[in-house]
């Protein structure tokens, strides 16, 4: 078997430990592959074992990978910052983006979500406490982004999406997950139909599964370390 196929079986056990010591089932989390900087043949390789759903974070090199892919079948994710310049070709590639922290990038994807295709599934992206980069929303704009983006007519609001800070101690992990989930259940309380929680990656996939993740978003521990150079 190929270390990313051996690699897949040891994350989702992980994810199935996880979802097991919290009382939930396996089948509520689904794994995304996070294959930015990784080569086609990687990608090829996930897809023969079984993985279906995809994520990359750079524009362009997602959209390669997109048109490269289309005949198999996959479903890919834009999980990045997204430029205002660059949002025609991530509205006309991807099935979802998961980093909408601003209502302007939000119509200029509805807006140019081509009709043939399907709703653009999204997560409002936020900045909870503890977040390593400067994107996402602040929590407490958080529900009137989530109104607005729902009233879009060619997106479909899904749910929320965060990246706190790497720390090593689970505690210190799950704090910021679960003032996210805190924040998905008022918005729900409130009406929004969210069913998405996309939070966990490598080192804090437990943590994240332990707070009511629904997408994990993996890339080393199934790929290996990104190399940059
Ligand atoms: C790179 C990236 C991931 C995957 O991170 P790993 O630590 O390699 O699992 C997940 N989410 C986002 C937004 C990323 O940029």
């Amino acid at each position: 078997m190929s270390a990313i196929a051996t690699n897949l079986q040891a994350v989702r056990a992980r994810i199935a430990a996880a979802a097991n010591a919290a009382g939930r089932r396996p089948e509520e989390i689904q794994l995304l592959a996070v294959s930015k900087t990784k080569p086609l043949a990687d990608i090829l390789v996930a897809a023969a074992a079984g993985q279906r759903a995809f994520a990359e974070n750079y524009v362009q090199e997602g959209c390669e990978k997109v048109v490269a892919t289309a005949d198999l079948g996959l479903e890919w994710h834009f999980i990045g910052p997204l430029q205002s310049n660059k949002s025609r070709q991530v509205a006309e590639h991807f099935a979802w983006v998961h980093s909408i922290d601003r209502l302007k990038i939000a119509e200029r994807l509805s807006a140019q979500r081509p009709a043939h295709l399907p709703p653009l599934q999204v997560c409002v992206q936020v900045n909870v406490s503890g977040e390593a980069s400067k994107s996402g929303c602040p929590p407490h704009q958080a529900a009137a982004l989530c109104q607005a983006v729902a009233a879009l007519p060619h997106l479909r609001l899904r749910g929320l999406m965060a990246i706190p800070q790497p720390v090593d101690e689970l505690s210190a992990q799950r704090r910021p997950f679960r003032e996210l989930r805190q924040l998905y259940e008022t918005l729900r309380s409130a009406g929004l139909p969210l069913d998405t929680l996309s939070i966990g990656m490598t080192h804090d996939l437990e943590a994240a599964v332990a707070e009511g993740a629904t997408i994990v978003r993996i890339g080393t521990a199934i790929f290996g370390e990104r190399n940059y150079a």
